[in-house]
Parts: C-alpha cells; sequence; structure tokens
C-alpha cells in the first residue's frame, strides 16, 4: 500500500495495518549552555512505521533520554512494560484505544510525569500516521477546524541586557508578529532589573504589540503580588508561571489579588493536574504542550477549559514539529486564545521539519495537508543525530 492509497478499514474493526516499529530518536545541537531554560536546542523525535509504508512522527519535551528509555525498555511485567513492545503488531488507527493501553501497560511507573510524556509523543504520531493512511489533515480526525489560521507570538528568552532585548522585540514587528513573549532568566531577580527588561520592550514595540511575560516560576506568592502591580504599567497580555507548580495555594493568591491574566500549564501533563490549576490555583490562561500531554489527552484538557470559560494557548520551545501538532489542536479547539511560536536561533529547532511553519501577517497558517503536514528534513535529521 502506498501513501496514495487510503487505507481502508477491511474487516470488522480492523484496518489491515500494523505498527512495525517505533523509534525515539535524539537530536542535539553539538555545543550549548545547559543553564539556560531553553528547550530549542535538542529534541526527542519519535518515528513509528509501519508494515503499509507509512510513517508517522511526533516529539517529544522532556529528558529525552529517559523517554528513550520509556520507549525502548522490554516488558518486566503487565504493568511495567515498554511502550515499543506493546505497540508494536498493533493497529495504528486505534489511536484513541493505544493510549488507553499505554497508560494501564505502564501504570507501575507511569500515570504522571517522563511516561506520559513519551506515550505523548507517541499519540502523535499516531495521529500523523492516520491522517496519512486516511488523507486527511489532523485537525479533521480531531473532529473539524474551527480556523484556518491563528495570531502567533513571537516567543523568546530574555536576554541579559535592555538593549538586547529591545532588538529581539523590534526584529519579531519586523517580522510581521503583532505580540511578543521573553521569558525566563534574567528575569524576576528584582524590582528595577525587571522593570528595565520590560520597559525597554514595550518601548522598543510601541502600544499596538502585545507584550507576555514569562516569569520562569521565579517568585512566591507575595513577592509576585507586588512585582505584578509593579508591572501593571507595561501592560503585559499576560503574567505566566509566577510561582512554583505545585504552589497551588500560591497561585489562588495570585489570581485573587492582581488584575492581569495568570498563565500557566507548560508542567502539566494529565487531566488532573490542569484540573488543579484551573479550579485550586485559578489560572486565567491554559497552557498545553502536546508533546507533553499528546493530541489525544489535549483535547479533553481543552474542553474541561472551555467548560470553565478559559482560553488555550499552546506550549511550543522545541521544533517546527511540535508547533505544527500545536497548530492542528489549536484549529480543532473552539477556545483557542494565540499560538506561541519559539523565535530562538535554533538551527535544529527552526529547520527540523519541512515546510516549516507558514506566517502571514503574524498569523500561523493551519497545516492543510494529510497527517501534520510536515516531514522531518532526513539531511537535518542525520546531522543532529546524537550518537547513543
Ligand atoms: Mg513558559
Amino acid at each position: 500500500m502506498s501513501i496514495t492509497e487510503p487505507a481502508i478499514r477491511r474487516e470488522g474493526t480492523d484496518s489491515g495495518v500494523r505498527i512495525t516499529d517505533v523509534e525515539a530518536i535524539y537530536l542535539r545541537l553539538p555545543d550549548f549552555d545547559e543553564a539556560r531554560t531553553d528547550s530549542s536546542r535538542d529534541a526527542l523525535v519519535i518515528r513509528v512505521s509501519t508494515d503499509a509504508g507509512v510513517t508517522g512522527y511526533g516529539e517529544v519535551d522532556s529528558s529525552p533520554l529517559v523517554v528513550k528509555a520509556i520507549v525502548d525498555s522490554p516488558a518486566s511485567h503487565t504493568i511495567a512494560r515498554g511502550l515499543r513492545e506493546l505497540l508494536v503488531g498493533r493497529d495504528p488507527l486505534d489511536v484513541r484505544r493505544l493510549w488507553h493501553d499505554m497508560y494501564e501497560a505502564t501504570l507501575y511507573v507511569g500515570r504522571s510525569g517522563v511516561v506520559i510524556h513519551a506515550m505523548a509523543g507517541i499519540d502523535i504520531a499516531l495521529w500523523d500516521l492516520a491522517g496519512k493512511l486516511l488523507r486527511q489533515p489532523v485537525h479533521t480526525l480531531l473532529g473539524g477546524a474551527h480556523r484556518t489560521e491563528i495570531r502567533a507570538y513571537a516567543s523568546n528568552m530574555f536576554q541579559f541586557t535592555p538593549e538586547a532585548n529591545a532588538e529581539r522585540a523590534r526584529a519579531a514587528v519586523e517580522a510581521g508578529f503583532t505580540a511578543v513573549k521573553f521569558g525566563w532568566e534574567p528575569f524576576g531577580r528584582d524590582p528595577a532589573t525587571d522593570v528595565a527588561l520590560i520597559s525597554s520592550i514595550r518601548e522598543a514595540v510601541g502600544d499596538e504589540v502585545d507584550v507576555a511575560i514569562d516569569a520562569g516560576l521565579a517568585w512566591d506568592a507575595k513577592t509576585a503580588i507586588q512585582r505584578i502591580k509593579l508591572l501593571e504599567q507595561f501592560r503585559p497580555l499576560w503574567i505566566e508561571e509566577p510561582l512554583h507548580p505545585d504552589d497551588l495555594r500560591g497561585y489562588r493568591r495570585v489570581a485573587e489579588a492582581v488584575d492581569l491574566p495568570i498563565a500557566a500549564g507548560e508542567e502539566e501533563c494529565t487531566r488532573e493536574g490542569f484540573r488543579r490549576l484551573m479550579d485550586e490555583g485559578r489560572i486565567d490562561v491554559v497552557q498545553i504542550d502536546v508533546t507533553r500531554t499528546g493530541l489525544t489527552q489535549a483535547m479533553l484538557i481543552a474542553g474541561d477549559a472551555h467548560e470553565r470559560g478559559l482560553p488555550v494557548a499552546n506550549h511550543t520551545f522545541t521544533t517546527d514539529l511540535n508547533a505544527a501538532a500545536s497548530l492542528h489542536f489549536l484549529a480543532a479547539i473552539p477556545n483557542a486564545l494565540i499560538c506561541e511560536y519559539c523565535v530562538e536561533p535554533s538551527e535544529l529547532s527552526r529547520h527540523l521539519v519541512s515546510p516549516g511553519i507558514r506566517m502571514v501577517d503574524g498569523k500561523a497558517q493551519i497545516p492543510q495537508e494529510a497527517g501534520l503536514g510536515v516531514e522531518p528534513d532526513p539531511e537535518v535529521m542525520d546531522r543532529f543525530r546524537w550518537p547513543i
């Protein structure tokens, strides 16, 4: 069977296609500073192969080699299995069924954290495969698109001087973005530094461009309330992750004390984790990284957010493979707010897949081709493949 011949369910519920391999492939730039909280410099790609000659790709933003071990491990017993051996021989179109089976087969080690991350990458690859086999874009299989494009913001690591941040902000506006975000170190250390960093960005972009701030877990609740009130004068779009992700009481205190929207969610990977953030933490913007939740769970989490009247944004700071999966997700939910698009100058992050994400007037275009609509470039995969 070739990709031009869609799989047709042959008998009963069986598509006739079988998974033949699940690989976790580690890609990494040759040299970088691990002290920066920047996940754009390495990538864990999941490749699911089938006997139909069609291949699906996913990505995981986690600890790459731990994910690889979870995929490659042999079974220890019925609820401590490796994901590869569980999936080989199965029907790839049983995407939600396979999520359930992976969850049950890893109960001893999983249920949260890195096992869910590994499942997420496989889940994305299975949706990509299903789309290719059925000749449909993933957003159609997720239930139908609400949009063909979505406003994107240029997402940056904070630079270490106000001038360097202003330069990044101006570059984003020149590239057509109508919103920018800056995050993590050196932000959050003291009020004077924070005011200097944000005022330089606001001055560089003017009043018409939205500026979101990612505090990168910098504060306790009391400091967060004081600092957010100080930064209100710069009219940020939102304040992201002001607190440690476990400090739900703190999140609630902050949400009740300030007017600016509070965004969070990238540290969560389960539906229950997101429910706690929404119901106990009272966050205003729900940020979902599909390479940690999978598309299957992301749809349910977005539904939980919708039920609470909350908007959803993606969290994406790895490659355009993650960005493409996120765009199908954002297309398929009614409560999508905006798309995070990482603009860090990582050759791996920007050039892993082709075609890249297309931006028109600061809006990311939802891919319309079968599957995710992007494909990893074999030459880039070879160039950055980490020898393990
Ligand atoms: Mg963040």
